[in-house]
């Protein structure tokens, strides 16, 4: 397929409709609202497990519980290993039927990379904007460090100081709450981007075939520069068939769908079908690559 030339001279109109910015969190296609419904489970799901005792290891006081039953350390330490190889699994085969839907749809850290964003749209305005979201990043970083640890201690250690690992918790919960503040307030999408050791993984093992983005150049384009400015990952969803997936490509693309909401909210403005689809739409033959389709021409 032919690169269109506007792309080696991109000049992005300015655009005077700040609300799509809202991709972030306003979901337009039925995609979206599903993404915003799964993360959302799969983060309460998350929190309730150890609180219903489905699986928690209770370090701090030698108590294990797996299904609501009291077990041994070991059957506990089984029960870990078997759900972290059986995420894996399921991980692994999605992710090469289908693609990077892990980052889009499930990581709750994505969640708060997305929480943050939205908050800072929604403060762009604000004298306090920067104290505010630094507060708001700090209350996400607390929370995400109790709820990891109420996997693997008892919480109520940290407010019995008589207890033998008290000061011990404390360090813990201060230095992962730390660094999960630093890494969400100066990094955000960049850690997916490029520091998440799961992401660099799946950015290399990510299949062209799998669900992508597509520009159908047989539709008209305003070149407004929306797709490219609410993208999580930085990409420009219009280039990525044309990119190879080590650089830049599908392979980084978290499928969040962002950038084919906002193309169509924008497009809905000219009456017009947005020129951004998943592969998957009508009129594009499904999950196959690029060069097959060109072949069957
Ligand atoms: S290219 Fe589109 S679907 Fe992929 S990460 Fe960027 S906004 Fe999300
Ligand atoms: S693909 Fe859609 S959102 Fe992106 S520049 Fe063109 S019209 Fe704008």
């Amino acid at each position: 397929m032919a690169k269109p030339a506007f792309f080696d001279y991109p000049t992005f109109r300015e655009t005077r409709l700040p609300k799509v910015r809202l991709a972030h969190w306003k979901p337009v296609t039925l995609y979206t609202k599903y993404r915003w419904l799964v993360q959302a489970l799969v983060v309460i799901s998350f929190m309730l497990a150890p609180e219903l005792r489905w699986l928690k290891l209770d370090l701090t006081n030698g108590q294990y519980w797996l299904l609501g039953y009291q077990v041994s350390l070991t059957v506990a330490l089984q029960a870990v290993v078997i759900l972290w190889l059986g995420t894996y699994f399921v991980n692994f085969f999605e992710n090469y039927l289908i693609g990077r839907l892990l980052c889009g749809w499930i990581c709750p850290w994505g969640l708060l990379n997305r929480l943050g964003m939205i908050i800072n749209h929604f403060l762009r305005r604000h004298k306090q904007r920067a104290l505010i979201l630094a507060a708001a990043n700090l209350l996400f970083a607390i929370t995400a460090t109790l709820v990891v640890m109420n996997w693997m201690i008892d919480l109520g250690t940290l407010f019995r100081p008589e207890h033998p690992y008290f000061g011990w918790v404390w360090g813990a919960f201060g230095l992962l709450a730390l660094i999960g503040f630093v890494i969400l307030h100066q990094m955000g999408f960049k850690f997916c981007e490029s520091i998440c050791p799961f992401g660099m993984y799946l950015t290399v093992v990510t299949q062209k075939n799998s669900l992508r983005i597509t520009f159908d150049s047989n539709r008209a384009c305003v070149d407004c520069g929306l797709c490219t400015q609410v993208c999580p990952m930085d990409l420009s969803p219009r280039e990525m068939d044309f990119k190879d997936s080590m650089n830049g490509g599908f392979g980084q693309c978290i499928l969040c769908g962002d950038c084919i909401d906002v193309c169509q909210v924008r497009m809905e403005l000219e009456n017009l079908p947005p020129p951004l689809r998943w592969n998957t739409a009508e009129g594009i033959i499904p999950l196959l690559p690029l060069e097959a389709k060109q072949g069957a021409k």
